[in-house]
């Protein structure tokens, strides 16, 4: 088939609720055909970072539990931990947020499993098996739990990211579903330069760096480059802008993940299904404390066996969706590229380059 098909169930049509929106989409899928009876199934998705609240809401994770367990696998609800030591750190601290954010096993109806182990380096090195032009990754950890589940449903929110433009099913493949040490793989093509010029040596950098790849000399800030990890924390915290991502590292940083989606995805096999919740389509993503106001009014959300086909039916609906009244946008396509200063569909043609998914799609209302 030259294109791939998107299930569309639109908020603005119909009077059904938001959970048999989703157990329509997931029959019409057919979710089925991805799960076996007594298949291990990760639900992947992003809890939240502690103090968002713009992350996709528990209830509709509760629903794909759902689905999935009338299916006959046997689901648990995953994610990873963060790169930087804010409040999903550890699994222990992630299973804190999560709870505050309202993910439990009970309000899940499964249990929750940080894939990546206690201190995130619970993991399979995998091959990355081919490469287009400008990326040199040749392996990536993946996180344990997702390396030995059977199949796998990608619960995406659909919404801006910092380095991406967009952020959605590609991102929570190729970032979401690796180690500590496979997102430093990632992270590592787009630290920030320091500019010693605007360096004051307030050492700020050195407090925040918890991997001690940074320290002052001569009273000016100083990398350790085997050390560091690419998290940029110490960009976050440099008061004096000293700090500052080099030329291309947007755009390398999403042909890298490309790789890392398509990594993960060969370990399935295809069986991966992938739902893009489009809304509180915020410009920054959910490890943000505040990721911002929405831009756009509540599109909907979309279900497909593709996800390149799904980030991009995503990422047009909300180009044409209403804006919030208020939000300045500029004119043009990709508006979430446009606020986050970055080409958005970088990381989806170099995904279909690699086999992932296709760019073009046909949306199904249901
Ligand atoms: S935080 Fe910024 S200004 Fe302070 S030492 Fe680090 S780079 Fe220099
Ligand atoms: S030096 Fe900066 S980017 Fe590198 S590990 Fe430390 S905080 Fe993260």
């Amino acid at each position: 088939m030259e294109v791939s098909e998107v299930l569309f169930f639109n908020y603005r049509r119909g009077a059904k609720t938001v959970y048999e929106g989703i157990d329509a989409l997931l029959q019409k899928l057919p979710l089925s055909e991805v799960v076996n009876k007594g298949d291990l199934v990760a639900i992947k998705a992003h809890m939240g970072e502690l103090g968002n609240v713009t992350h996709v809401r528990p209830g509709i994770v509760r629903e794909v539990v759902g689905a999935v367990k009338t299916a006959g696998g046997r689901p648990f609800v995953t994610d990873t931990t963060t790169l930087y030591p804010e409040a999903r750190w550890t699994a222990m601290e992630y299973l804190q947020t999560a709870a505050a954010n309202g993910f439990t096993g009970e309000s899940m109806g499964a249990p929750i499993i940080i894939a990546d182990g206690l201190l995130g380096y619970d993991g399979t090195q995998r091959s990355v098996s081919k490469r287009v032009d400008g990326c040199d990754l040749n392996e990536v950890e993946v996180a344990q739990a997702i390396v030995e589940s059977d199949a796998m449903v990608a619960v995406s929110h659909a919404k801006g990211h910092d380095l991406t433009g967009f952020g959605g099913a590609i991102k929570n493949l190729g970032m979401g579903c690796l180690t500590k040490r496979g997102k430093a793989t990632i992270h590592g093509v787009s630290v920030g330069e320091i500019d010693l010029g605007k360096c004051t040596g307030c050492g700020k950098c050195v407090e925040s760096c918890v991997y001690g790849a940074m320290r002052l000399e001569e009273g000016k800030a100083c990398r350790d480059v085997e050390k560091c990890v690419g998290c940029n924390w110490c960009l976050f915290a440099c008061p004096n802008e000293a700090i500052k991502l080099p030329d291309g590292a947007k755009e390398r940083f999403q042909l890298y993940l490309a790789h890392g989606a398509m990594t993960v995805l060969e370990k399935f096999g295809g069986r991966v299904c992938f739902i893009n919740v489009v809304q509180d389509v915020t410009p920054l993503c959910d490890c943000a404390t505040h990721a911002g106001n929405p831009v756009v009014a509540d599109v909907g959300i979309l279900a497909s066996l593709d996800p390149v086909a799904i980030d991009k039916a995503s990422l047009d609906l909300i180009d044409r969706a209403e804006l919030v009244p208020g939000v300045l946008a500029e004119e043009g396509p990709d508006r979430l590229g446009r606020i986050n200063r970055v080409d958005s569909t970088i990381q989806m043609c170099a995904a279909e380059k690699l086999g992932v998914g296709k760019l073009k799609y046909q949306i199904i209302e249901i």
